[in-house]
């Protein structure tokens, strides 16, 4: 038994000189009814990572036969990853507008009457129909969007996120592979996931509220964390089924396909959790699994302008007092003050990211850290 592997594009946008840009769909299929795992990386252009472990996870699925679905989106965001100032990609924000590319995402659910509908007609059905029911709901709703937003022309700012949001609706699970600037490897996860997410077996995960910030976990989940509360209103305990994960995979700018080959085992181990793969991959040595709250997640901004040596590197666990960073600035010199200085930490923490210039004006987000860390 093998898979059946096919591929089309979509057709996005065209530039001036003509060239359409698309995006490319890989659809796995294999032998037997199962669930469908939505894979995509790149929507901020600069984090090349996730298309490293997308290679890898394609060289895996050429012989090893999976159950059920795994749609697969390499450089979901080819206009981001092709805007190029220097050797610098500049992936995160439309050029045009100015907007961050995974803050462009809707939320077409929240106090929706089709959505308190579909659950007054579905109190009393069984949760695999309501899972049925609820994603076909969920693509008219996108469609509907979709239709009003390109009325007056394919409106750049939303269009590509759309129509992702389109292609993940059919999914029982989402991966959205990101990189931080300078970071360690990380998971963003919903409340409701908090245990679930411990198959995911990455080391360091934020907890994020159930709510809607405009990113792709988010707009993928929310609808049903909104079902789930519609149903609570109407007396019903709905279990939600679908499972959404921001993946942050190192650092920008660079791919390493031997870490690929370790991050597509934990890809593989959660995808084995979740009934798509039979076999559970052998992991690498078990890693901590460590966790805080979004609103522990501190970010430090630079106190001055200046160049900057890193002292730890993401990943690190820190203790309070502990330099963090070195700065040095000429200016001091004429201030008559030291042309050195440091930021030490005002907590114990774990540092997930930096800045990834050693060059910062001040304000800038220098450090991101973990703090009040529980596992
Ligand atoms: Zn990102």
């Amino acid at each position: 038994m093998t898979n059946k592997i096919s591929k089309r594009k979509i057709a996005l946008s065209e530039l001036p000189s003509g060239e359409k840009l698309s995006l490319k769909v890989i659809e796995v299929d294999g032998s037997f009814e199962g669930p469908h795992c939505y894979i995509q990386a790149s929507v901020h252009g600069a984090e090349h990572q996730g298309n490293a472990v997308i290679y890898r996870l394609l060289e895996y699925l050429e012989n090893n036969p999976i159950i059920g679905k795994i749609t697969i989106l390499p450089m979901a965001n080819p206009q981001a990853i092709n805007t190029k100032i220097g050797t610098y990609t500049f992936g995160r924000f439309n050029p045009n507008t100015g907007d961050n590319w995974n803050r462009l995402y809707f939320d077409f659910t929240k106090s929706s009457t089709e959505v308190v509908e579909f659950a007054k007609s579905h109190l009393q059905s069984d949760e695999k129909d309501i899972c049925k029911e609820y994603k076909k709901l969920l693509k008219e709703l996108i469609l509907s969007q979709k239709a009003k937003h390109i009325e007056y022309g394919p409106n750049t700012n939303g269009l590509v996120n759309l129509t992702l949001q389109e292609l993940a609706t059919d999914s029982d699970y989402v991966l959205d592979l990101h990189t931080g600037p300078k970071a360690t490897r990380y998971l963003y996860v919903p409340e409701y996931l908090e245990q679930r997410s411990d198959d995911l077996h990455f080391p360091f995960r934020l907890i994020i509220p159930n709510e809607f910030g405009s990113a792709m976990d988010e707009a993928t989940f929310m609808p049903w964390v909104n079902l789930q509360s519609t149903f609570k209103e109407l007396g019903r305990d709905f279990h939600i089924p679908f499972e959404s994960y921001t993946v942050e995979l190192g650092s920008e700018e660079i791919i390493d396909l031997e870490e690929a080959s370790h991050d597509l085992l934990y890809i593989l181990n959660y995808l084995h959790h979740r009934g798509i793969i039979e076999e559970a991959p052998e992991l690498p040595r078990e890693s901590e699994k460590l966790k805080c709250k979004l609103s522990d997640y501190k970010t430090y901004y630079a106190p001055r302008g200046a160049l900057y040596h890193y002292n730890i590197s993401p990943g690190s666990k820190f203790k309070k007092g502990d330099i963090l960073a070195t700065g040095i600035n000429f200016e001091n010199l004429f201030r008559d003050e030291p042309v050195k200085f440091e930021v030490k930490a005002l907590a114990d923490g774990i540092l997930i990211n930096h800045y990834p210039s050693s060059s910062v004006p001040s304000g800038a987000e220098l450090l991101q850290v973990m703090q009040e860390y529980y596992s």
